[in-house]
């Protein structure tokens, strides 16, 4: 592709070619860029400073942080190239009203992307909410229970133990197990659990994010009237998952599925209506269920960029191929820490490590600012573990390509190799 005639000093910011958006900048900032991966560009000599095209894979770095994380290149790129006129729109989707007929095309194509990704049944309510899991911690005990009702909690790691901590503000939960003596390593056996047959909803974190303990089949409340509810924030739409175990569940989208700023929730419909008195109006779920997820300015770009990763899942064959993709990388990684005669250690047991959040520690504790430091020179950031647990921390979520995750491994052994 050529480039375009790009020469006034003052050109537009940008300028259509025929298949993507080239940025202009001025002589000055600018250096050019005369190979991407995806475009390949001539810059004529009078062109070549001012030209930049936003393509990357030669300037990204794999990423490897726990949330805020990465995001599928290619959902990037279409952002970006959506950025400033949306649809020719002659408006940017940050710019657009939320009641106007673009932005309800986009959340309505989220929703329908994600019903079917996830297979969502018609009664249950799909909402777009703001304030992040931590919020639901909250929304959940307030919208599910009367004040004095008893609620379980299975605690496997902090994020479950933080939900039941603020739901012991709303109603009268319990911690059925803790993993905590153990440094949450593990998910208990179901059939020892002292559940309590009145409980109005058993509360798990279907991934601990921070300790990589991931539920790989979910315990069933032994009130038949009570609901399983599934923090799902750290690895929601990683693999295929039958909603209709839940009552509901709930998902920062930050990790998986877009940037930070929206949170899903997957309710039940008819557990909405009951919330108590005291329920902030923004808490209320049946208020934003009986408003289509619009009942105040909803986070318009947050949930249009879940959108398009929502495409991109289903374009990549839905989640049974995205769970295929997962265990394949994660598979790797945790071969490489276990063949590594223990100079790494990754502490969770086996049959319950999560797919995204392999936490692992070196047997020589003392090299660990030296592996962060040589990782980061080969591009790979984000490996230091939890301030809570210390060692490392490779999250590899949907998003993470094989490559990043090949060559994570293949540092880990030239690493290994230069100081066993
Ligand atoms: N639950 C889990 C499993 C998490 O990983 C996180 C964030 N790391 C949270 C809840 C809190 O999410 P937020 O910061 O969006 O409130």
């Amino acid at each position: 592709m050529a480039a375009t005639s790009l020469n006034a000093p003052n050109a537009p910011l940008l300028q259509k070619t025929h298949q993507t958006h080239v940025f202009l900048k001025p002589i000055s900032t600018i250096p050019c860029q005369t190979s991407a991966r995806r475009f390949s560009i001539s810059c004529s000599a009078t062109t070549q400073d001012r030209l930049s095209v936003q393509s990357q894979s030669q300037d990204r770095v794999f990423n490897f942080a726990a949330g805020p994380a990465t995001l599928p290149e290619n959902v990037l790129l279409k952002a970006q190239s959506e950025l400033y006129n949306w649809h020719g729109s002659g408006m940017s989707v940050m710019e657009m009203s939320h009641r106007g007929k673009d932005f309800r095309s986009i959340i309505e194509k989220a929703e329908a992307d994600l019903r079917s990704l996830l297979n969502i049944p018609e009664n249950y309510a799909v909402l777009f909410l703001q304030g992040g899991a931590t919020t639901q911690f909250a929304a959940v005990p307030l919208n599910l229970c009367a004040p004095g009702d008893s609620v379980d909690y299975l605690v496997t790691g902090s994020w479950g133990d933080k939900a039941f901590k603020e739901a012991k503000k709303y109603c009268n939960p319990k911690v059925i197990w803790s993993g905590k003596s153990e440094n949450y390593v593990r998910v208990p056996s179901f059939d020892g659990l002292e559940l309590n047959p009145n409980a109005k909803y058993l509360h798990i974190c279907a991934n601990e994010t921070i300790y990589g303990v991931e539920f790989k089949d979910y315990p069933v409340p032994r009130n038949p009237n009570g609901v399983l509810v599934a923090d799902m924030s750290s690895n929601f739409c990683s693999k295929p998952v039958d909603v209709t175990k839940f009552g509901l569940i709930y998902a920062g989208a930050q990790k998986n599925v877009g940037p930070s700023g929206v949170c899903i929730v997957i309710v039940r419909k008819d557990l909405l209506g009951n919330a108590q008195e005291i329920t902030p109006v923004m808490l209320d779920y049946k208020i934003h269920a009986d408003n289509n997820s619009l009942y105040n300015t909803p986070p318009c770009y947050g949930i249009y960029m879940c959108g398009l990763v929502f495409e991109d899942l289903l374009k990549q064959g839905g989640l049974d191929e995205v769970e295929k993709k997962n265990q394949k990388k994660a598979g790797i990684l945790y071969n490489a820490i276990d063949e590594s005669k223990g100079f790494y250690r990754c502490p969770v047991e086996k049959s319950v490590r999560s797919l995204m959040n392999v936490p692992f520690t070196l047997e020589k504790s003392e090299l660990e600012a030296e592996f962060l430091k040589e990782a980061e020179k080969e591009k790979m950031v984000q490996l230091k573990g939890h301030r809570s647990v210390g060692g490392m921390r490779a999250s590899i979520y949907n998003a993470m390509p094989l490559a990043g995750v090949e060559k994570l491994v293949a540092f880990m052994k030239d690493f290994q190799a230069k100081h066993a």
